[in-house]
């Protein structure tokens, strides 16, 4: 009696927080199981200089497979978040689209999101070198896009790891510029070469005289420290004309492209590492 109302409220909250890990360890199977049967697949989008209406890169979206079923990151990716699992999948994603880029030069360069918890994984840094070299890729070809969240907390061993990458060749992008806690000191203290504005303020842009100011000051700021700005959520043209004139260099959005697999972007491709089995496969087969 005397624990009565504390131990009904405690225990919901317990059933909630059991359930909430129940369902997070479901996520984390089912993307451990997709990457042994390669359901885990990369979407490429495409990112236009604005002067020259050029594609100048792709970014590399992750989805699951399930059942034939396309499951977009933001239902997944919070649960191997909370297991601080996330690495799995980050370097399942560096790997692939590493591997993308030596099948398909007409990528250009292809960014890579980088989940918080990335840059407390000793394995990256050398992940992407082997990578690159087993592949034949140029580190200039990958960037990385951070976004302003946990790894704040951590800023000095993200500093360290985006140094390394960066003496690679590597370069980096802050992504969702505008939305996160410390979002000049990100800009003070990592050597990105864009910052990528937040999609909510891009999203409105046309009607919104709030959204102007604030897209006209961040790229104020970024041109100011030499950074070139990309904005997301492009979707029409009028937002895309005021992005020109606000001198904003790089646009991504559904206007422009959605997130699209290699095949439907460029056709099939067979990689060079599996075209040589196949090979080997058809000569067998010959005898
Ligand atoms: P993000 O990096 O900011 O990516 C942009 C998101 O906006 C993508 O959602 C993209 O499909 C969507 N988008 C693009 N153009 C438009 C548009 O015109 N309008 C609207 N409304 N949306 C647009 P997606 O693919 O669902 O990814 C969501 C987030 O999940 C990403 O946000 C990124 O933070 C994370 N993510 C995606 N792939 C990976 C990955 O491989 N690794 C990690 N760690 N995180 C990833
Ligand atoms: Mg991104
Ligand atoms: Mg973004
Ligand atoms: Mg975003």
């Amino acid at each position: 009696k005397r624990n009565g109302r504390n131990y009904v409220h405690s225990y919901t909250e317990q059933d909630k927080e059991s359930d909430d890990v129940k369902s997070s360890m479901q996520w984390l199977h089912a993307v451990q199981q997709a990457i042994t049967q390669d359901n885990l697949i990369l979407h490429f989008q495409p990112i236009y200089h604005i002067p020259t209406n050029q594609i100048a890169y792709y970014e590399a979206l992750v989805r699951l497979v399930v059942d034939n079923k396309v499951i977009y990151p933001g239902d997944f990716i919070p649960a191997l978040e909370r297991f601080e699992d996330i690495s799995l999948l980050d370097q399942h994603v560096i790997s692939k689209a590493i591997r993308s880029l030596s099948s398909y030069p007409e990528l250009q360069k292809v960014a890579i999101n980088l989940s918080a918890q990335a840059f407390r994984n000793e394995r990256l840094v050398p992940l992407v070198q082997e990578k690159l070299t087993q592949y034949g890729v140029e580190a200039h070809r990958v960037i990385f896009e951070l976004t302003e969240s946990a790894s704040l907390s951590n800023l000095s061993a993200t500093q360290h790891m985006v140094e390394q990458l960066s003496e690679m060749g590597c370069a980096f992008s802050i992504d969702d510029f505008g939305t996160g806690f410390s979002t000049f000191s990100y800009l003070k203290n990592l050597p990105a070469e864009t910052v990528k504005i937040d999609g909510s303020f891009v999203k409105e842009l046309t009607n919104s005289s709030i959204d102007r100011a604030l897209v006209k000051s961040i790229r104020e700021v970024a041109f100011a420290l030499g950074k070139k700005t990309v904005a997301e959520f492009v979707e029409d043209k009028d937002t895309l004309d005021l992005l020109r004139e606000i001198q904003v260099e790089y646009a991504q959005g559904y206007y422009l492209g959605k997130p699209k697999p290699l095949s439907e972007l460029f056709g099939q491709k067979v990689a060079p590492d599996v075209s040589h089995s196949l090979q080997e496969v058809a000569m067998q087969t010959q005898d």
